[in-house]
């Protein structure tokens, strides 16, 4: 039996963040430990069989089961408040390992037409392969997908809000459809991470992370989750991280582990900081729309503040004039912000979706998404506000 962290049962989620673990080793350490190793000794050969028969808990190989990787597994499970976790070597990974835990040939899934372009990309080409049917619909109209629901239906697949327009889906109406149809509710958490988002509190059974973003927080290492029920999580993803080994590595699980601890206070700032940066684009000359769900303009800018702890997140896009050529002038035109797709990092982050995250999409693809050329994103970091304002000013009049 591996040990728990002595906490009170109603520690809270900054406690949980920066307490929740594994007990320290008799050595006594502070920080928590990173174990890089690939496989653990056992005293006898019996034991050696009952460990690997699964008849004693125990670590055996690190393809799945480490002490740093386990450390940073139950850190957020408590903060999402699920029972069980399971470190990936990707956000992408925590998708795939979800899709061949759940689903087999000629099961079908629903799925948001505004998720992250990869898990589009993962579900309709390369499980499709493999006879995985796939709908894509509405992420804001639940009608939508409660039409597209068929017999054979196993999975809702959600992103909360959208990346980039920040569209908001309903979690409470979605694991509503999902359960009636027998099905269940998966929840990519990654834009609001569970400092502003429980998914499981409005219903959903799982919940996807790429570690990569605001878990890690400053933008180090690769990495990705998937929360849920011990049942689930036990019975059903280990057995294949066992045999596929999309394993999260110690190192990097360590380096999200201790990112973990300062997220909360992290998320804060960057959500109020981007929230400020939405308000005042609004009113600069020659920007066409600003999408933030924190505007009181964001068409669902009252579900996003109940979701999200009345915190609207750290991701701001607009569109500015003279679509491909005004976005990429004004992009080139800054020079604090980082020219990168990637979010989630202390460095604030600007991108062209249309040809870089989007960019493997059709165009009719991209327009569904409301992915427009003129789009440009801006993933907020601690950067001092007024020298944002000043960056994004220094881009409009190079545009
Ligand atoms: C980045 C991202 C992923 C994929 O995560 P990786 O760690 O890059 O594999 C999945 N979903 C969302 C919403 C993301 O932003």
């Amino acid at each position: 039996m591996i040990p728990k962290v002595n906490l009170p049962a109603d520690a809270r989620l900054d406690t949980l963040a920066v307490r929740e673990g594994l007990p320290a080793t008799p050595w006594g350490e502070n920080s928590e430990a990173l174990f890089l190793t690939s496989s653990f000794v056992h005293p006898d050969a019996a034991t050696a069989a009952r460990r690997f028969a699964n008849e004693e808990e125990a670590f055996v190989y690190s393809r799945f089961g480490n002490p740093t990787t386990m450390m940073m597994e139950r850190r957020l499970a408590a903060m999402e408040g699920t029972e069980a976790c399971i470190g990936t070597s990707s956000g992408m990974a925590a998708i795939m390992i979800t899709l061949m835990a759940l689903l087999k040939s000629g099961d079908h899934v629903i799925c948001s037409q505004s998720v992250f372009g990869s898990t589009i990309k993962l579900i309709q080409s390369e499980f499709g392969k493999f006879g995985v049917q796939s709908s894509f619909v509405s992420q804001t109209d639940p009608a939508a997908w409660a039409a597209a629901v068929q017999p054979n239906t196993k999975l809702l697949f959600a992103e909360t809000p959208s990346n980039p327009l920040t569209e908001v889906c309903d979690i409470a109406a979605l694991a509503d459809i999902a359960h009636r149809a027998g099905a269940l509710l998966v929840v990519d958490n990654c834009f609001c991470s569970p400092a502003l988002q429980q998914p499981i509190k409005f219903g959903a059974d799982l919940i996807i992370h790429s570690g990569t973003k605001y878990l890690d927080g400053q933008g180090r290492v690769i990495a990705g989750a998937v929360c849920g029920s011990t049942e689930l999580i036990e019975g059903k993803f280990v057995p294949v991280m066992r045999s596929a080994g999309m394993s999260l590595s110690p190192f990097n699980a360590w380096v999200v582990l201790k990112g973990l601890e300062t997220l909360g206070i992290r998320m804060r700032a960057q959500s109020a900081s981007a929230l400020a940066l939405a308000q005042w684009l609004e009113t600069v000359p020659g920007i066409d729309r600003v999408y933030h769900p924190g505007l009181a303009s964001h068409p669902q800018h009252a579900l996003a503040m109940t979701q999200q702890s009345g915190q609207g997140g750290a991701v701001v896009s607009f569109i500015v004039k003279g679509g491909r050529e005004g976005a990429w002038a004004m992009i080139d035109g800054t020079r604090i912000c980082s020219i990168t797709a990637n979010l989630g990092d202390t460095k604030t982050t600007i991108t062209h979706p249309s040809s870089t995250s989007h960019g493997r999409l059709t165009e009719t693809q991209r327009l569904a998404a409301g992915v427009v050329q003129g789009l440009v994103r801006v993933a907020v970091g601690l950067e001092d506000l007024d020298d944002l304002k000043a960056d994004l000013v220094r881009g409009l009049q190079a545009e």
